[in-house]
């Protein structure tokens, strides 16, 4: 027997390392020129959810002459276990390790788990900084929503792929085989000669070519370029119009997180909600003709075998023609036993209907965000929910069968009292009443409550995390405000609230408190068993920065931001204007019924000069 196979017999869940998925794709090692890792930097479970990289995969692994394999990272006693044995980490299709690529490309979904990615680089035999990669290594790239403020993660890639990675992704590798075939790789300074030509791309950024300034106080004054093929600024890359989407999706063996066929059925969202992220770095809206979604279902349900099919968005129930795409759905799909489910809807009735129209037997839970609980704060972040349309939306769905909704929340969002917060407690008890009404005693309302973190890129970035003395009691309030029949309450540990705010809003010099934390143990730190805070607070105090000045620290308007280099497409000062509404408890309408002048379309101009705004 091998050591690896001594070794799977021994840690938990060995079907995350053994590969051989219906539907992966095992290509010749020998003949096939170039070679691709992708990787996902939390456990096979959440890494196979990830529709990102299964679309990479399939866009790569569609050419003759690549190769796109993947890897996720160890769980603790699988990095263990292969330390002591000498072993490297190694992709799932051939057991190759990291070093025998070209490029290896890590995914960034999420600030929590940046310390995986170390772990995947170092056990995969790489140096996790850049700059102590040996020039026969591979290519070390990153991508994903935490790209979008590169700057913490900087030291440890080559290059960052800022926005949607179906085109810029093969315009790489492909120049990168160029540049090995021609013997590139053998030049007297190879990787820097690949990166100045790779920082022509759009939407392609180097970071080892910028600088940061920084003033007196330690706050970023400017990020330079210091080689004229980096642009001043990194426009972020868009696909005009969505490609097909990956059919034939790999079918894990244990199961995962989402453990169904997922369907992207548009892009983007024009809600904009303040606190969100992905309403600002996804724009604009692209859907998919409800054609194209029915041959999709079809041919995946096909290939993979799988009993649930999940159409997914940012928010479900807005594609111009869903009702077409479910009914069409419906109707192939209950013969055959197969559900469907919508799982970003909005909370109004003709989500409920649509719900209706999916749940043929069973009723299980609907869920909807309203995210705060007065009609103010609602307002000031830009929720587009009242609490009729949210009482409306209970009735139609406990009146139709349902007995349990789910409800999430947010804490600690700009401009809340605490006033705000009891309000949550008298929407909720309010929602029990309906129930109660219509299903007595079987009525179940789930709240789950979320603490807010201000992201990049969003009307938020300037403003504080909130202090914990406030969350606290507010967290308390709704504790025992909830503690009514028929009520589950749940919430999500604030403990790594403030590591992850500091991390999403960090620069340059972040990275070496991300690599003291993890070489002191960091790992896995979104979970609660594995989470390690006094790792973080030595790697804070050794490298003199505090997650205070990069977490609660209010932004001025005019201070420089450590992402200010990269362009969204979104201006600055429509994120300015969205946070002054805020201020005065302003909504903006959905930009569906007419542009509100966030820039996207006059930077971003698609397909011929004509951007694809609703
Ligand atoms: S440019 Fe106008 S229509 Fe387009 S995404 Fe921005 S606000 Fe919406």
């Amino acid at each position: 027997m091998s050591d690896l196979e001594v070794i799977l017999r021994e840690v938990e869940k060995p079907g995350r390392y053994t590969g051989g998925e219906w539907n992966s794709v095992v290509k010749d090692w020998a003949s096939t020129p170039v070679k691709v890792a992708l990787a996902y930097p939390d456990t096979y479970e959440i890494g196979m959810s990830n529709l990102g990289l299964m679309i990479l995969y399939d866009i790569l692994n569609r050419q003759p002459d690549i190769l796109c394999e993947r890897v996720y990272a160890p769980w603790l006693d699988m990095e263990a276990r292969l330390r002591e044995a000498r072993l490297p980490l190694y992709s799932l299709e051939t057991g190759h390790a990291l070093t025998d690529f070209d490029i290896v490309g890590i995914s960034l979904p999420y600030e929590l788990n940046y310390t995986n990615a170390l772990t995947i680089l170092s056990l995969g035999g790489l140096a996790p900084l850049a700059a102590e990669r040996r020039a026969e290594d591979p290519l070390v790239i990153a991508g994903g929503s935490g790209a979008y403020n590169p700057e913490p993660m900087a030291a440890f890639f080559d290059l960052f792929v800022i926005g949607e990675g179906e085109e810029v992704l093969l315009e790489l590798v492909r120049l990168y085989a160029d540049w090995k075939r021609s013997g590139g790789a053998t030049g007297p300074r190879p990787k820097a000669d690949f990166l100045r030509q790779a920082a022509r791309i759009g939407g392609i950024y180097v970071p080892s070519f910028y600088a940061a300034e920084y003033d007196a106080e330690g706050r970023v004054k400017r990020t330079v370029p210091l080689v004229p093929e980096a642009p001043a600024r990194v426009v972020k890359r868009v696909v005009p119009a969505l490609p097909p989407p990956p059919t034939r999706l790999i079918v894990p063996y244990i199961q995962a997180v989402h453990d169904r066929a997922m369907l992207e059925i548009q892009r983007g969202c024009t809600q904009g909600c303040r606190f969100c992220q992905a309403s600002t770095i996804y724009r604009p809206v692209r859907e998919r003709t409800v054609d194209e979604i029915v041959r999709a279902a079809d041919e995946m349900l096909l290939a993979t075998g799988h009993e649930e099919i999940s159409l997914v968005s940012l928010s479900s129930s807005d594609h111009s023609h869903i009702e077409e795409v479910v009914r069409a759905l419906a109707e192939r799909c209950a013969p055959k036993g197969v559900s469907i489910s919508l799982p970003s809807l909005r909370a109004d009735a003709f989500s409920v209907r649509l719900a209706e129209m999916v749940q043929t037997t069973r009723k299980t839970g609907l869920t909807f965000a309203p995210e705060a609980g007065s009609q103010r704060l609602r307002d000031a972040i830009n929720k587009k929910v009242s609490e009729e349309d949210l009482l409306r939306t209970a009735e139609a769905a406990f009146s139709t069968g349902w007995n349990r909704i789910k409800l999430y929340f947010m804490v600690g969002q700009p401009t809340e009292t605490d006033e705000d917060v009891e309000a949550i407690v008298d929407l909720v008890k309010k929602v029990v009443a309906v129930g109660r009404r219509y299903r007595g005693g079987r009525a179940q309302v789930s709240v789950s409550v979320a603490t807010f973190v201000p992201k990049p890129h969003t009307p938020f970035q300037w403003e504080p995390l909130v202090d914990d003395e406030t969350l606290r009691r507010r967290l308390e309030i709704l504790r025992r405000g909830l503690r009514v029949k028929g009520v589950e309450f749940s919430w999500h540990d604030p403990g790594t609230t403030l590591l992850e705010a500091a991390l999403s809003r960090g620069d340059r010099r972040v990275a070496d408190v991300i690599y003291r934390a993890w070489q002191l143990g960091a790992r896995f730190d979104a979970w609660g068993d594995a989470y390690r805070p006094e790792a973080w607070e030595q790697a804070w105090r050794e490298c003199g920065l505090s997650p205070e000045f990069y977490g609660r620290r209010p932004r001025d308007r005019d201070e420089a931001l450590p992402w200010d280099h990269i362009d969204i497409g979104v201006r600055k000062e429509f994120l300015w204007r969205e946070a002054e509404r805020c201020r005065a408890a302003m909504p903006t309408p959905d930009c569906r019924e007419g542009c509100v002048g966030c820039g996207v379309n006059a930077a971003l101009p698609l397909a011929g000069g004509t951007a694809l705004c609703p």
